[in-house]
Formats: C-alpha cells, structure tokens, sequence
C-alpha cells in the first residue's frame, strides 16, 4: 500500500498544482511497525497510522489545501483508549530515546541532502580534522559504548586493541549486518532509513585504527537495505566522505559489500570473516581474536550496524553525553525489536535501565485482547524466558544475565496465558540444531539429540526422566560447544524448564 499512497499524494498534489511547493518523502521504518502505513505531515506534525491509498485525498484537503470540513484522527492509543494524532503523544514513542534510530522515518535515506542537514557527516570532519587517533578512541572508551550485537564488549577497548595490532599494516573495519535471531530486524532498519550514519562511523573507525579498507557484511535477504545502501555509498564517493584525502587529511578509506547467504552462525565474527574470504561460515577458536588475526590474517574489528549507527553522536555530543544515558555498566539506548502478543508490536528504542514493564505495557500498550502477561524472551534463540517476577529487572547487559536471560541482539518477544512454554522452547531449539554449522560435536549432536527430546515430550510421548536428560545434555553443550551459537543454543530450554517445569510435566503426564 505505501507505494499507492505515494502515488496517489503525488497526483493530487499535482492536480492541486501543489507539486512544486510540496515534498512527498519516502523515509525508512518509524518503528511502529503494527501501525503502518505511516505518513507523517511536516510542518503540521501531525503523525497518521494504518493510512490506506484512499486517504491520500483527505490528507491532501486537510492539510495542503486546509480544507477545514474535513477531520480525521487515525489513532487510539491502547493503554488509555486517547484519540491522538501528534506521534509525541503516543504512548508507545513516550517514553523512547532515539539515538541509533535518531534519522530513521525522519529523512529520506536515498538524499544525502537530508543527511547532511541533520549534521551528516560533521562527526567525521570533527574526528580528521580535531581529534587524534587515540582522542577518538578516548572518546569511545569514555562513553561506555558496548557492542550492540549481542557480546556486549566494549567498543572502545576493541577499537584500541585493533589500532595497537600491528600499527601501520593493512587493517579492516567490518560492519556486521547479517542480523539472524528470529524476530530482530532493528539492523534492516537502520540500513533502510538511515545508511549514512553506519558508513559514517566506520569511516570514523578507520580512521581511529588505521584502517582503509571497509566491508559492510549484509545478508542477502535484506534487498532494500542493500540498494539504499548501495546509494548511499555512491552518494559519500561523490561528496569526498569516502575515496582519497577524505576533508583534505590525507586519510583515505572505501567500503565494499559482500554478502552473507543467510547463515545465523555467520553473525559470529570469526565465521563471518571466513565467509568475506570465501571460505565456507564456520567459527574458529580464539585466541587469535579478529583484533590480531582477522580478514586475510590482519587485524580487523568487527562491529554491528546498530553500534556503529551510536558513534557519529557520541564524537558530536562527547563521551559524557552519552554515559549519562542508562546504567552503571550500560550506557545509551538500546534497539529493541518488540514482537509477539503485544498491542504495539515494533522496533523501540530505550534507555539501559528502562524496566521490562515499562516496555512490555507503557510502550509495547500490553497484552493483546485483555489476555494475561505469560514471559518474554529477550535474547532470541541464544537467550531465556522472563516471567511475571522479574518484569521489573531495569535492562542492562549484567541484570539479563542473571535473571537467566541475556541481552543478545535486541529481540524480544512477549507470550500470553495461551502460550505453551514447551512449544516455544522447541521452536527455538529447531532453529539452532537446523542453524549448527556442525564443526563440533557439542552442538551438532547435543542440539539434535535435545530436539528430538522435545519432539517426544510435546507428542505426548515423553517419559520423566527425560526432563533430567534436557539439563544435563544442555550443560554439556554449554560448557564444551566451540562458539556462542552452540553455548547458548540449550538457554531457552533451561531457562523454560526452570520457571516452567509443570507444563513439560504435563505434557509427559498427557494432560495436554
Ligand atoms: Fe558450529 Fe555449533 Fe560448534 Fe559453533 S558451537 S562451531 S555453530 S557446531
């Protein structure tokens, strides 16, 4: 529908001789993905949801021809049932602090133009043109940016240890983009809406580690995010933010896409390096770490989209700004995608130490259709359940870990009363035993073996000591598969069997 609601604005601005004065926009997501089609109205801001192509003409009455006879308000907010229309009033945007996401549904990713008029590119110039190499990372380091992909290393630190690796040699700036758990899509997002921001910070990062050589590694499912990726590379080569002598300082720096054939392990970076190379996607063990021996045996760094997108920001606004956001040990915002039984199902972004419940029932609008909040799980297939009690827990890397769950890449997803808890665990775990590379046994088999466990318990064949076989065979794999796809494979299955054991019971019992 967006592309006939774009034709059709732009028809009737014409018709209207209203084509000159008036710019349709097409931008990336704004997020409130159960709500789309999105059109915004600048500078009336005014914010209209689940706009079909026929409502092309009122908006073009109301408010280009200020016909005042006609009168819509599109939107009722779940939570307190308000008629509103102004995107700062709704709940589900409230209480967001939009940092990576800051351009994304504001300006049109395929104009550099609208870019560099919400300060594109002035962090690149204050980095080569006011800050050394060691300034930049000091500023990084500072700021307490961790890696967004799931690790939680900080950005920082990994920086520094790139540029002491073999200083002056050939080094690689990796961008990450082959986002994998079921249900994330928060890097799509950026890409699609607002690919500059990532070629900016990694120009940024080459010039701190002393790097010339950029790869952005993006599966090949994402066609939109490529092309509009693709554009806005053509777009820095011909403005001189890319290339040679980039603002006269005599850094130079490209980048190049290589795709990834949609394989989750590959999101691991030692496996995706192998792939870059064209080798085939299997993780290998570190030490070496890519810092030391990473693409064609030089030292890289590999960050992810949704990192990168916080740098150009944080050289802007300085390290304090940011650490000032979030908690303790985690500072800014983080991307969530926010799925599952929920009234407002869409990427958010919070503040670290935001709580699960307000996200879950303030932002997210609550349970749909009246039904009982059940878990969510953070984390996607590498991560565990949270029930009722900890909804509380503020959201940081440390406080996820230890209620049994974990950051990962930022999905997450809520389940209601109705959900069977077996069921998602197995879900899950057919993912991972599917998504196993098969290097090592631990995973290739442990997982295989645990899927078929599930398979029984949920066919109601399933005997009780098959629940003692779940954990053990889980911390085996945990303790002893080579790369963090297999050690956390096990993690939905034990976290569910520990906040619900009565339902894989009752499944063994028959009373499903
Ligand atoms: Fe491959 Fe799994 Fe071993 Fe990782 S843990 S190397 S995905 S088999």
């Amino acid at each position: 529908d967006s592309e006939k609601i774009i034709k059709n604005l732009e028809i009737l601005l014409k018709h209207h001789g209203q084509d000159e004065n008036v710019k349709v926009v097409k931008t990336g997501c704004f997020g409130f993905c159960g709500q789309g089609p999105i059109v915004k109205i600048e500078p009336d801001n005014v914010f209209y949801v689940k706009v079909g192509p026929k409502d092309a003409k009122d908006i073009v009455e109301m408010h280009i021809m200020k016909n005042e006879q006609v009168d819509r308000i599109l939107y009722e907010d779940p939570k307190t049932g308000e008629k509103i229309h102004e995107h700062k009033d709704m709940s589900f945007y409230a209480k967001q602090h939009r940092i990576a996401l800051r351009n994304c549904g504001e300006i049109d990713p395929e104009d550099i133009s609208d870019y560099l008029a919400n300060k594109g590119y002035e962090a690149l110039k204050k980095a080569l043109k006011q800050l050394s190499r060691d300034e930049v990372i000091d500023t990084i380091k500072k700021s307490g940016l961790r890696g967004r992909g799931g690790g939680g290393f900080p950005t920082g630190l990994k920086w520094e240890i790139t540029k002491n690796s073999r200083d002056g040699e050939q080094k690689y700036v990796i961008c990450n983009a082959d986002e994998g758990d079921p249900g994330a899509f928060m890097d799509r997002s950026i890409l699609e809406g607002d690919a500059h921001s990532v070629i900016e910070a990694m120009a940024i990062g080459g010039y701190a580690m002393g790097a010339q050589n950029g790869v952005v590694y993006i599966r090949a499912e994402y066609p939109l995010a490529i092309n509009r990726l693709k554009i806005a590379l053509n777009q820095a080569r011909e403005k001189g933010f890319l290339g040679k002598d980039i603002f006269g300082s005599g850094f130079n720096f490209d980048i190049e896409i290589r795709y990834g054939a949609g394989a989750f392990v590959c999101g691991e970076e030692t496996a995706l390096i192998h792939s870059v190379e064209g080798s085939r996607g299997e993780p290998t063990v570190k030490p070496p770490y890519p810092s030391e021996c990473g693409l064609n045996g030089q030292p890289t760094c590999v960050n992810n989209v949704e990192t990168f997108a916080n740098i150009p920001p944080i050289i802007l606004n300085g390290s304090e700004w940011f650490a000032s956001i979030g908690t303790e040990k985690s500072k800014g915002t983080k991307v969530f995608a926010l799925a599952g039984k929920i009234n407002n199902i869409g990427l958010v972004e919070v503040p670290m130490g935001t709580t699960l419940r307000e996200i879950v029932y303030e932002i997210g609008g609550g349970i749909m259709d009246g039904h009982k909040f059940k878990a969510v799980q953070t984390g996607g297939p590498s991560g565990g359940v949270i029930t009722e009690a900890d909804l509380d827990t503020p959201i940081d890397y440390e406080s996820l870990k230890e209620i049994g769950s974990m950051m990962g890449s930022g999905g997450m997803i809520v389940m209601d009363e109705n959900d069977c808890m077996v069921n998602i665990a197995k879900f899950y775990l057919d993912f991972t035993q599917d998504e196993s590379c098969g290097k090592c046994t631990p995973c290739r088999v442990g997982t295989k073996r645990m899927y078929e466990i599930l398979d029984r318990i949920t066919k109601g064949k399933g005997v009780p000591e098959d629940l003692d076989n779940l954990v053990q065979i889980g911390n085996m794999i945990k303790d002893s598969a080579l790369c963090g796809l297999g050690q956390t494979a096990p993690n939905p299955v034990l976290s569910t069997l520990k906040y619900f054991r009565d339902e894989y019971e009752d499944h063994i019992n028959k009373k499903y």
